[in-house]
């Protein structure tokens, strides 16, 4: 560990942010906004584009929430913050070169990978994570080449109860033509155009009081044009353990969406063109299908138990039935992805730490690593609350330089660092590599561009969804 404070008049501290989705902008804001200590931050992250979650997660059809991108964009724009996109740490560089040029590093590579359901047929053509559909129509490059057969699937099932259930199920639930100005792929929107999909049935493993998705997002189903949303009254009636649960611990959101699902049980359908579904204390617990394609889905009924601390949990009941479904999107929940060279807890899929500062096999901090956002705490949360979270991680990382604590660099003079290093070595170094990386200015070219294509098809955005057609982009002379 290195003893002195690397920040002195003669340079700023350097901290390398990895991930540039909120959580990672939310820990630059926090380090550019205090006068502790002066701070250069620079931002990697495997793609070309900025932003994570904001570009490649919230639904197409929630433009208010991409809002925030303009508070990350004036940030970005500061003189002290650098944009490295389309490096990868762990494949363009080794956590521990880029140690060598930083004082400290924060991992906010959010949960890049999604939880599986652990049930037979889970890998049959027809049965996809949530996340891979969310990428897909999002223009994610990691997904753009996956298929959803569409065009044959009338009933679909979507399991889970959170926040991202609700923006599949409204994805499929709309029309087309009600997504077509918006940013969404046109891929996506071509093959949604040519979708056969009339009934979601959103699957929810414990009752309503238990849901996690918020009331706001569940009314909007409960309000679109193209959808009636159904509710069958024994389903969003509670069972006494719940009854009693909600009356004691039960959130006002949690009542709101009791509320809600009660009285939309007692309405009428409008009789619309598709219907959602919501059915609770019900889990699949086999995909079935003939030739490796999904054609129906063993159900169980549960009940609700509750466990040591009082919390209402679902078990199987034993009874079980089949139902038809042609297409399964299991929405239950993200998962991280080890960083090469870096800890990471498997059991909860995050970076082991102790309100941000990663610990070590031994269970002490690792000088000069932190993490923030979902790689600290799991796939919680909505945006904003990153902010506190990240206002945690950097009050100790100020905390730590201020007691010299930085980046061990093995074989180098204590502190070598970034000493004398005025934030070009490390361009000299993906120099060397031919490491083509996207600096801030570039991602504005393209965003102009992705702009400039929407227009021409009369959508806000038309994105770039693969890295080669960004770069490609990026070497024709700017008009
Ligand atoms: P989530 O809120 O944690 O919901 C996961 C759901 O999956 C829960 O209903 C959970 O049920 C269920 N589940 C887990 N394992 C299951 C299993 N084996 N079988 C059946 N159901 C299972 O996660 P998320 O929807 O992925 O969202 C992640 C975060 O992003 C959340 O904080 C969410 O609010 C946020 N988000 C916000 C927005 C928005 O603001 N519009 C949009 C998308 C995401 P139990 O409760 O029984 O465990």
């Amino acid at each position: 560990m290195s003893s002195s404070p690397p920040s002195t008049t003669r340079r700023p501290a350097r901290v390398a942010i990895v991930g540039s989705g909120p959580s990672g902008f939310y820990a630059a804001a926090a380090l550019c906004k205090q006068d502790r200590i002066p701070v250069e931050v620079d931002f990697y992250d495997r793609l070309p584009t900025p932003y994570g979650l904001v570009r490649g997660g919230v639904a197409p059809d929630h433009q208010n929430i991409k809002g925030v991108i303009r508070v990350y964009e004036k940030l970005a724009r500061g003189d002290r913050v650098r944009f490295f996109g389309n490096v990868a740490i762990g494949r363009d560089l080794a956590i521990d070169e880029l140690a060598r040029h930083y004082d400290q590093i924060v991992i906010a590579t959010g949960n890049e990978s999604h939880r599986r359901m652990g049930i037979p047929g889970e890998d049959l053509r027809g049965v996809y994570s949530a996340t891979e559909f969310v990428g897909w129509y999002n223009g994610h490059p990691d997904y753009r080449d996956r298929e959803f057969s569409l065009e044959t699937a009338r009933r679909v099932a979507v399991v889970g109860n959170g926040n991202v259930a609700m923006d599949v199920t409204r994805v499929l639930a709309k029309r087309a033509v009600r997504l077509a100005s918006t940013d969404i792929a046109s891929y996506a929107l071509d093959a949604l155009g040519r979708s056969a999909v009339t009934e979601v049935h959103v699957l929810g493993r414990r009752g309503p009081a238990e849901a996690a998705f918020t009331a706001k997002e569940v009314k909007e189903i409960g309000s679109l044009e193209d959808a009636d949303l159904v509710v069958d009254p024994k389903d969003a009636a509670l069972d006494s353990e719940s009854e009693r649960w909600i009356a004691e611990h039960g959130t006002p959101g949690a009542r709101r969406n009791v509320e809600y699902l009660l009285e939309k049980s007692r309405e009428a359908p409008r009789g619309l063109e598709r219907q959602v579904h919501f059915r609770f204390l019900v889990s699949p617990i086999e995909f079935l299908g003939d030739h490796g394609t999904l054609e129906a889905v063993r159900l169980e009924r549960n009940e609700l138990h509750l466990d040591s601390s009082g919390t209402p949990r679902p078990r199987g009941t034993g009874q079980t039935w089949v139902e038809p479904f042609q297409l399964a999107l299991t929405a239950v929940g993200y998962r991280g992805l080890p960083i090469p060279g870096c800890p990471f807890d498997e059991r909860a899929g995050i970076l082991p730490n102790l309100a941000g500062r990663v610990r070590g096999a031994d269970g002490a901090p690792l000088a000069g690593l932190y993490a923030v956002g979902w790689a600290k705490r799991g796939p919680t949360g909505l945006i904003g609350d990153n902010v506190a979270d990240a206002e945690e991680t950097v009050r100790h990382m100020l905390d730590d330089l201020e007691r010299g604590i930085v980046m061990p660099r093995p074989g180098a003079p204590s502190p070598p660092a970034a000493d004398g290093d005025d934030g070009a070595s490390i361009q000299r170094l993906l120099e060397a590599r031919r490491v083509r990386w996207v600096t801030f200015e570039d991602w504005t070219r393209l965003d102009a561009l992705e702009i400039e294509r929407g227009k021409e098809r009369g959508k806000i955005r038309e994105k770039f969804s693969s890295v080669a057609e960004m770069l490609a982009a990026l070497a024709r002379p700017a008009k």
